[in-house]
């Protein structure tokens, strides 16, 4: 089990007992009403409200739906914590008390269920929470603090949206920018690293185009299935062959679309395919090797033009600045104790997080918060069964509220106060 008594008492935090029951209640109220990336109307209200109720400057509609909420409380420096709003077109099975019926309707305009699988309802939560308890105990640091509650992390826009929108512009610019999410592992417990923390993300369509024909008369076509077939295992060969051992990425095709009869030879096909990495080496190789394939093997069938190749979306790396994530896990070490602080391996998953520091020039830092049941993690570790946990995108994953809820509004406040001094 793990120990939740934390070590240090902030003044910041001498309150988040008490806030407890409220925080409950604004989670189960997000968790409940999600919406999709873009659409966070209801969420952003609920930030904004307490924000201004905090006492912030706030600003709404940056970048469509995101938040900003600005605190300043005297001369030095100025910490962001952001915090990510959007659900995602997944139907909820977990069975809890308060889980999503919600449907909303896509871009394709399709209806569909929505849930927050992937635990944006719980940023949302520590964000509130922790910028209440900041305003609350703000004769106790000097310094700015800015919210962002930012729209479309799952759609890869709303770090951009909210850049393209002013956010440079019309905000102080912060010394430090600061991040979190709810992942697999012991509830109670934070992971974080120096350097790359989750990769670059790029998916890419690739339509190959050939030349239709009856079934029966392949000598009058150029037939896109078998193209389409040769590309796929060719691109396989890419991580095996031409990325070291050490240097790790993933390609996966997750799309093959060709034909509509047996016994007809389409005119085209498509390949959709995601490639994570974790250096911006790396990427850019993958990324090359991808369409050198893609155009040698239409070749190689004689194409009658070579494929279209367009990006689907787009995650950059997202990189923690060595001298700043040694604070955050310094301070961490310092309130949590060392054995609630675990270093982790680059998550292959992806956030556009990195983007604010990278294009503000601003070091940033971006950690993961325990949701898993410590005693559930506990076993399957034993049995060597972690990747069977319910994980983010899973419609059975439902974060331990008790102690995740808390950790994660602990994790912010901590991590600020290595910045913002009394
Ligand atoms: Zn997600
Ligand atoms: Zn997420």
């Amino acid at each position: 089990m793990v120990n939740t008594q934390a070590l240090s008492s902030d003044p910041a935090l001498r309150n988040l007992d008490g806030m407890l029951p409220d925080l409950e209640a604004l989670y189960r109220d997000v968790h409940s009403h999600p919406e999709l990336s873009m659409q966070e109307t209801r969420t952003a209200g609920l930030a904004a409200d307490r924000l201004r109720a905090a006492g912030y400057e706030v600003t709404t509609g940056v970048g469509k739906t995101g938040v900003v909420g600005l605190l300043r409380n005297g001369e030095g420096p100025t910490v962001m914590l952001r915090a990510d709003m959007d659900a995602l077109p997944i139907q909820e099975a977990t069975a809890l008390p308060y889980a999503s019926k919600a449907t909303a309707m896509d871009r394709e305009g399709k209806t569909v269920p929505v849930s927050h699988m992937c635990g944006h309802d719980m940023h949302v939560t520590w964000l509130a929470g922790a910028t209440k308890l900041m305003a609350d105990a703000r004769t106790s640091w000097r310094g700015t603090l800015m919210a962002v509650f930012q729209p479309a992390e799952e759609t890869g826009e709303g770090a951009q949206a909210m850049i393209d929108d002013g956010l440079f512009k019309h905000f102080p610019k912060p010394d430090v920018i600061l991040g979190q999410h709810v992942m697999v592992g012991p509830a109670g417990t934070v992971a974080g690293r120096a350097g790359a923390i989750t990769s670059a993300a790029d998916s890419l369509q690739i339509r190959l185009f050939g030349r239709g024909a009856h079934g029966s008369m392949p000598q009058a076509s150029i037939d896109p299935v078998v193209m389409a077939a040769s590309t796929v295992l060719r691109l396989q060969t890419i991580i095996s062959r031409e990325v070291a051992a050490a240097e790790a990425a993933v390609l996966t095709v997750g799309v093959l679309q060709a034909g509509t009869k047996e016994n007809v030879i389409p005119d085209e096909a498509i390949i959709k395919l995601n490639v994570r990495t974790f250096d911006a080496g790396v990427r850019k190789r993958v990324l090359a090797a991808i369409e050198r394939i893609a155009n040698a093997e239409a070749a190689a069938s004689g194409a009658p033009q070579p494929p279209e190749i367009t990006t689907i979306d787009q995650y950059p790396l997202n990189v923690n600045n060595q001298d700043a994530a040694k604070r955050v896990a310094d301070a961490f070490r310092g309130h949590f104790g060392a054995e609630r602080v675990r270093e982790t391996g680059p998550a292959p998953a992806s956030e556009d997080f990195g983007s604010f520091g990278s294009e503000w020039h601003v070091p940033s830092v971006f950690w993961f918060v325990g949701g898993t049941d410590p005693k559930t993690y506990a076993q399957a570790k034993e049995a060597n069964k972690i990747n069977e946990l319910p994980v983010n995108h899973s419609p059975k994953f439902a974060p331990l509220l008790h102690p995740t809820l808390r950790t994660g509004v602990e994790a912010l406040v901590v991590a600020a106060r290595a910045w913002l001094p009394a």
